[in-house]
């Protein structure tokens, strides 16, 4: 068996198109969705990933703007700012660059986004929604492998599906949208004893750990569908995810490679977010109602 390549450039592509079309409808109405970008201190990581947001947003016709400041401001300015535009009615989504300076209190930080602009879903009125259904933001990269499995068609209602990774940016929130998708799900950490034992079982296996080669071929049921969350550059600069992808496509039915898998999903999906943020607001305060297929119910 040779596992089909799951094309997240190509599906990330066709959303951003359908979303341009949404935000010409909006703007149409005269709501332009905006993002808001809080950017501290000078990782180059981080002022790649939000060049490539701001890329992103001009892509689908949305208004972005990037607020920078230096690594040593003080938390107090940054939630000034987040106050502001939480009361802005032209940004409809806000996200802080993570990580921040190790004298933040990111939770404080992030409790201060309005619930209804946080299109990273990482305030804990959503993480809630993720428990227990509704309305919410999903985060963004668990939001894009949930894409990238139905562009495939690929349900996960009754599936054995096993995540391994337990942050809070990607391994929890993606065993919490599986299981509201029906799927069983086993999360494994850095302190589960023999992976392959839950590994082999899956018949979705979602990886986001950060190690590289950490599944190999024997930890893969035939035909299983293989979806690598991890990036890792190696000391020869390539990029990798955390799946042997060589040997495990030989094994797999579908596989996401990396780059071009899951990365470019991510990105598309804050845009998602921002728009559909967008919407919310002007069914508020136009009562301008959206179809029910433009918002996110996790029920
Ligand atoms: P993280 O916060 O470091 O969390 C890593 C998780 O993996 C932790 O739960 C950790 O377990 C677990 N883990 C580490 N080593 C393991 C092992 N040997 N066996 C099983 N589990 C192990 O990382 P993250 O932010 O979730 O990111 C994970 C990876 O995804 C990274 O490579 C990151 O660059 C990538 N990523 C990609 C995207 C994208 O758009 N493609 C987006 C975000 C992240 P403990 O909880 O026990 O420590």
């Amino acid at each position: 068996m040779v596992a089909k390549i799951i094309d997240g450039n190509a599906v990330a592509k066709q959303v951003r198109a359908e979303y341009r079309t949404r935000v010409e409808g909006l703007v149409a109405l005269g709501c332009k969705p905006g993002l808001a970008v809080i950017l501290v201190g000078d990782n180059p990581a981080s002022k790649v990933y939000v060049d490539k947001k701001a890329k992103a947003c001009a892509e689908v016709g949305l208004h972005s703007e990037v607020y920078r400041f230096p690594a040593d401001v003080h938390q107090d300015v940054i939630i000034a700012e987040i106050a502001k535009l939480n009361a802005d009615p032209s940004i409809h989504g806000i996200l802080v660059q993570l990580p921040l300076p190790p004298h933040f209190q990111i939770r404080q930080v992030l409790e201060t986004i309005s619930h209804e602009k946080d299109v990273d879903g990482f305030h804990l009125y959503n993480v809630g929604g993720l428990v227990v259904g509704g309305i919410v933001f999903p985060p963004c990269t668990p939001y894009g492998v949930q894409r990238l499995l139905e562009s495939e068609n690929i349900s996960v209602a009754g599936q054995n599906v096993v995540v391994v990774g337990a942050s809070n940016i990607v391994g929890k929130p993606m065993a919490l949208m599986l299981m509201q998708s029906e799927a069983t799900v086993v999360i494994c950490h850095a302190k589960t004893r023999d992976l392959a034992q839950f590994t082999i079982l899956a018949d979705i296996l979602v990886v986001a750990a950060g190690v590289p080669n950490l599944i190999l071929p024997q930890m893969v049921k035939t035909g299983a569908v293989v979806i690598d969350v991890g990036i890792n550059r190696l000391p020869n600069g390539r990029l990798v995810g955390d799946v042997d992808f060589e040997g495990v496509k030989k094994k797999a039915s579908y596989i996401t490679p990396v780059p071009g898998g899951v990365g470019p999903m991510t990105v598309t999906m804050l845009v998602v977010n921002t728009v559909q943020s967008a919407e919310r607001m002007l069914e508020r305060t136009k009562g301008l109602a959206p179809q029910p297929s433009q918002v996110t119910v996790l029920a």
